[in-house]
């Protein structure tokens, strides 16, 4: 079962090809980390697969979907419901609680108050961070952060969810923490796509490790994890 498919994926910005014939499946359950220099691609692919943007030639089709069909309101929605995404430098609120930041995304899909309040409750203590939910971002460790903001990402079940260098703002301990996190939900089936520079997240959390360089796919291969 085919979650995300890219099929010649191409996109230009001015004279520059940020993506030039990039062509990948990725299979639900699967943990994939895209690796490659800077300036290679990556942030770009992530974009057309949350449908921020548009390709300029290629198709992208996520759960069945073909973004390209939507309209921009048709992919706003469509990404509420499908996806999130998770950053270096987490992108909380800095003016809600924690509680608030989790419990809002999920209003943001239509779940009232009550309920969003309830599964962000159940999340944090899953994420083993309910202690925190009473503080503002700023108060939070690193590593907290971004627990909080994978309990933001995962608050309306995305079918997939897109991690942006992860563990690029954190010690090498809550570095860890955050690579567990992202093993033991890949272990529960959720699907996860990695962009990082981090060779040691790739190996750990990923199953299949796919190369840029210069907007193409140039090398692709798949782990065997030991847990
Ligand atoms: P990576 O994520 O691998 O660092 P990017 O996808 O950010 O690579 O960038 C790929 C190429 O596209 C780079 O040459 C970058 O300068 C260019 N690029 C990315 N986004 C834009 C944009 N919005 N406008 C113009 N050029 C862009
Ligand atoms: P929306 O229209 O859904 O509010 P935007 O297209 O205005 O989202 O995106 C605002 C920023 O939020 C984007 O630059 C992106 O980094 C981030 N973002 C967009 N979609 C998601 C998502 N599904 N999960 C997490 N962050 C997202």
């Amino acid at each position: 079962p085919v979650l995300v498919s890219m099929d010649g994926l191409r996109k230009e910005y001015g004279d520059t090809a940020a993506l030039d014939g990039v062509s990948l499946q990725i299979r639900r359950g699967e943990a994939v980390a895209v690796m490659g220099p800077s300036g290679s691609g990556k942030s770009t692919m992530l974009n057309m697969i949350a449908g921020l943007d548009r390709p300029t030639a290629g198709a992208v089709t996520v759960d069945g979907k073909d973004l390209n069909g939507l309209n921009e309101t048709g992919r706003a929605l469509f990404r509420r419901r499908t996806i999130s995404m998770i950053f270096q430098f987490f992108n909380l609120l800095d003016d809600l609680t924690v509680l608030d930041n989790v419990a809002l995304a999920a209003q943001l899909t239509g779940v009232r108050a009550q309920q969003a309040r309830q599964r962000a409750l159940e999340l944090l203590d899953e994420l083993g961070i309910a202690d925190r939910r009473d503080l503002y971002p700023a108060a939070l460790s690193g590593g907290e952060r971004q627990r909080a903001a994978v309990a933001r990402a995962l608050v309306n079940r995305p079918a997939l969810l897109l991690a942006d260098e992860p563990t690029g703002a954190l010690d090498s301990h809550a570095g860890e923490q955050v690579m567990d996190l992202l093993i033991d939900l890949n272990q529960i089936g959720q699907t996860l796509l990695i962009v990082t520079h981090d060779p040691n997240l790739a190996q750990r959390c990923a199953s299949r490790i796919v190369e840029f360089a210069d907007g193409r796919i140039v090398g692709e291969r798949t782990l065997e994890r030991t847990p």
